[in-house]
């Protein structure tokens, strides 16, 4: 495909004005927004507000005046409608990883008798992590970290799995799951399941609901573009709600937590699940960020990201100085998230020399690099761009230079 028909492509875009909504650096092919969503611009306004206007003008009033209580609720409504969720089983809060902790908890005690945590041995570590916190907290006559290739799944799927915990689309390869088929097949074996959507909230259409789901987490700061450590998400569904008590008994999960009250009484519903007091910075941030999918329809923003994908995908494999690269993400639209994974023996260096020529990637160790395609800000062009860009590294050997072998703490 030449440079001139992905300038059609782009021509022909119904989301391409959105780009316009984002800040991006001149120079920059920004390919890492499954890792930082890039800055819309309505962020930086709502937090000139929120700090000027709120926080700067009416301080402690503005709890209530601004609504800034409401927020872990308001925003958790905002983001339901892009997962498939009906009202009142989602709430903004905390890390993806403190979710788990608690819904994993809230899992066990659903299904008193199962003690299983199923979940896939390459799915990302701190969702490995949480669940052996969890076992080791609670000893493994309770609890019980079992994980399985993503082939040997429902092999794995016995009587003792409380809950089948599993990454919807794999940050490694971009591997896609069948959430509906296996969500069906957990409950079939009389287990939950718990799904992480940090991959596919905001890159593409998810069904909670439709697909009987039990339990969700997800991620503001990646393709929701909430900003740096913005809060996560989590979706309890209406069935599960109330019928036990999560781990973390907060004073904002507490029914009435301005009582003061010495005791401990969980609040009704999703709001349970709430903890300490929110980050208004980091709500607002996302708050705003979320308005950008107002105007759009996941399923549009599936297509687009299909196709930049599947574009840069048949780019790279039709070079013949990227035959080096062993493309590790599914051809198959079905199994494909919104990154493509090229594994290669030298992948830090090659990273470290795409961005220093501006193709901002990300490697995942120990040989991938991840480039990472978010359908609201990126275009055909980005993909021409970071195919050329990868071909001169290449066929220079540039990322041989030694500069490039010097690892900083984050990757
Ligand atoms: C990014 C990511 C996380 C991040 O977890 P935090 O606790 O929010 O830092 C968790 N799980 C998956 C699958 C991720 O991709």
């Amino acid at each position: 495909m030449s440079t001139n028909s992905l300038e059609a492509l782009d021509s022909a875009d119904a989301l391409a004005p959105l780009r316009a909504q984002f800040d991006l650096p001149a120079g920059v092919t920004y390919l890492d927004g499954n890792s930082l969503g890039a800055l819309p611009r309505a962020v930086r306004e709502a937090l000139n507000q929120t700090v000027d206007t709120e926080w700067g003008s009416d301080l402690i009033a503005s709890w209530n005046k601004h609504r800034w209580i409401d927020l872990p609720v308001t925003v958790g409504e905002a983001i339901a409608p892009l997962v498939g969720a009906a009202p009142g089983q989602l709430v903004c809060c905390d890390s993806i990883s403190v979710n788990l902790f608690k819904l994993l908890a809230t899992a066990l005690a659903l299904r008193p008798g199962r003690r299983v945590i199923l979940s896939q041995g390459d799915n990302f570590p701190t969702d490995l992590y949480m669940a052996q916190g969890l076992e080791s907290l609670l000893g493994q006559q309770r609890c019980e970290l079992r994980t399985a290739s993503s082939d040997g799944l429902l092999e794995a799927l016995d009587s003792d799995v409380a809950v089948m915990m599993l990454t919807e689309v794999n940050f490694r390869t971009g591997e896609k799951h069948d959430m509906r088929a296996l969500t069906q097949a957990a409950h079939d074996a009389g287990a939950l399941v718990l799904w992480d959507l940090a991959h596919s909230a905001g890159a593409m259409p998810v069904a909670l609901d439709a697909c009987n789901v039990d339990m969700a987490v997800g991620c503001g700061y990646k393709f929701f573009n909430g900003g740096p450590g913005a809060p996560a998400f989590l979706y309890l569904a209406k069935r599960h709600q109330n019928a036990v008590q999560q781990p973390l008994t907060g004073w904002m999960g507490h029914r009435n937590g301005f009582e003061f009250s010495p005791q401990y009484t969980p609040g009704v519903g999703v709001s349970q699940y709430l903890g300490g007091t929110p980050g208004v910075l980091g709500m607002r941030a996302l708050q705003a960020a979320l308005s950008l999918f107002e105007s759009v329809s996941m399923s549009a923003v599936r297509d687009k990201s299909l196709a930049l994908t599947e574009t840069f995908m048949a780019r790279v494999a039709e070079q013949p100085s990227l035959v080096a690269f062993k493309c590790l993400t599914p051809v198959s639209p079905e199994q494909r998230g919104s990154q493509v994974s090229l594994a290669h023996p030298e992948a830090f260096a090659i990273s470290q020399a795409l961005i220093d020529r501006g193709i901002i990637v990300d490697f995942r160790a120990p040989d991938i690099v991840r480039f990472g395609f978010a359908p609201l800000y990126n275009r055909f062009a980005d993909v021409a761009k970071a195919v050329s860009v990868l071909e001169d590294v290449m066929e220079s050997r540039h990322y041989e230079d030694p500069k490039y072998q010097v690892r900083a703490k984050v990757t």
